[in-house]
């Protein structure tokens, strides 16, 4: 029998949360000399290596000790078309946008442009550890075409679709209603479901989309069963007055997506940083998710997230890393930062090591609809993977060395560990990034 049938078993310190560490107290998992038995691309077995090994003996063992294997992460909000403006500080969001983002979007529809954006955008998402991504394409069907390409050579699990938008931005930002129809259609005729690809209809923002754009929405989520949707939702509060204007027959932001039924299991709403009673109640009702984008948050001034009131409603949250109005594609820099901003906000939660990988992990992909397929290491789930090793020297290495306990490791993961950390990534058991060292 060939090793691939035979299957591999990965030593090394194990990481998941196969249960929701808001609900449950023994949410984490750790096994300091753990056993990951991989066959086929799916997890067989995860937990102490002599077990596995004992049950297991003739399939061969690739010892990775000294470094840590996670799940592989899931960014539930990330704008590809803006890698190239990380760092743009100093601005709040409606003026980024116009001054800093926007611009670069228009951009895209320089075919070249895209193209290479998209191949540094996927590269830079693996290179961080980062398995599925729920992303923004382009306004244009070139550019996300570009990025579905891109995506495809990868072996990442991304789920995209078209920004569509049709006022408010800059003309050459903004579609006709019909043309966004067809090229939408378009897309997802061609990528939906294809390998580990999936549509999600994108609509910008309730500010950019016309009734007439947001009815396009619809029809392109009843007509297409399965596809996800994404856009934004109660980040900044010019932005959330701008809506009440435009929308004056809506009692708040989230009733202009509920008029056309934008909602429910595999549909994320970024940011809801300035929400109501009510619209909190009635995500829960829905079953809608919530991308929370601390980095983005804090960068654009745009407020301190209530993760307490979305917990205690029942709202599924996850993280996003929010490029480029967050700071990098780090899933573990952005735990950290809701670390952060919790600690400092008015009714902060104090978020475990464990939360922290729930959040950047298994609830990204409960808030994608994937939670069967991946987000843990559980029997049956896609062997999705990054694996962690701190470069010698560096003070990561210097904490793990002086301890064992399991929390303190992860927590000083979080705290201390980024790209240069991440020695291997693998999707379905076959690597999609290898670190040059
Ligand atoms: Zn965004």
């Amino acid at each position: 029998m060939s090793t691939a049938g035979r299957g591999e078993l990965l030593r090394a310190h194990l990481f998941h949360t196969p249960r929701n560490p808001f609900r449950s107290d023994k949410g984490l998992e750790s096994h300091a000399d753990g056993g990951l038995l991989v066959r086929d691309g799916k997890v067989v077995a995860c937990g102490e290596y002599g077990e596995i090994h004992a049950a297991y003996p003739e399939v061969p063992t690739t010892d990775l000790r000294g470094g840590f294997l996670l799940p592989g992460f899931v960014d539930t909000h990330i704008h590809f078309p803006q890698l190239h403006i990380l760092g743009g500080l100093g601005r709040q969001l409606l003026d980024w946008l116009e001054c800093v983002a926007l611009p670069e979007e228009a951009r895209m529809a320089e075919p070249a442009y895209a193209c290479q954006t998209a191949r540094a955008f996927v590269n830079a998402l693996a290179a961080h550890g980062t398995t599925t991504a729920l992303v923004f394409g382009a306004h244009f069907a070139g550019a996300t075409t570009s990025l579905f390409e891109a995506a495809e050579k990868s072996g990442l699990r991304i789920v995209s679709g078209m920004v569509l938008s049709d006022r408010r931005l800059r003309p050459d930002l903004h579609q006709l209603p019909e043309d966004a129809y067809r090229e939408s259609t378009d897309l997802i005729r061609r990528f939906h479901g294809k390998g580990r690809l999936l549509y999600a209809v994108t609509p910008r923002f309730a500010l950019s989309a016309s009734e007439a754009m947001l009815e396009v929405c619809q029809t392109l989520l009843r007509e297409n069963p399965g596809v996800r949707f994404q856009t934004h939702l109660n980040e900044n509060q010019q932005e959330i007055a701008e809506v009440a204007q435009l929308f004056p027959w809506a009692s708040d932001y989230l009733n202009v997506y509920e008029r056309f039924q934008f909602g429910g299991r595999g549909a994320v709403m970024a940011h809801n940083v300035h929400p109501s009673d009510s619209e909190v109640e009635r995500l829960a009702a829905s079953g809608t998710a919530i991308s929370h984008c601390p980095c983005s948050n804090a960068a654009l001034g745009s407020g301190l997230f209530p993760l307490q009131r979305h917990i205690t409603a029942g709202v599924t949250c996850a993280l996003g890393t929010d490029v480029g109005g967050g700071t990098g594609f780090g899933m573990l820099k952005e735990g950290l930062q809701a670390y952060l901003l919790q600690r400092l906000a008015p009714d902060g939660v104090l978020l475990s090591p464990g939360h922290l990988l729930y959040l950047a992990t298994r609830a990204g992909a409960e808030a994608l609809g994937l939670d069967e397929e991946i987000g843990d290491f559980g029997p049956g789930k896609a062997a999705d993977l990054v694996y962690l090793r701190p470069p010698q020297g560096s003070p990561l290495a210097a904490v793990i060395e002086q301890t064992g306990d399991a929390d303190r490791i992860l927590a000083a993961l979080f705290t201390l560990g980024g790209a240069e950390s991440v020695r291997e990534v693998r999707v379905e058991g076959a690597a999609v990034y290898r670190s040059p060292a």
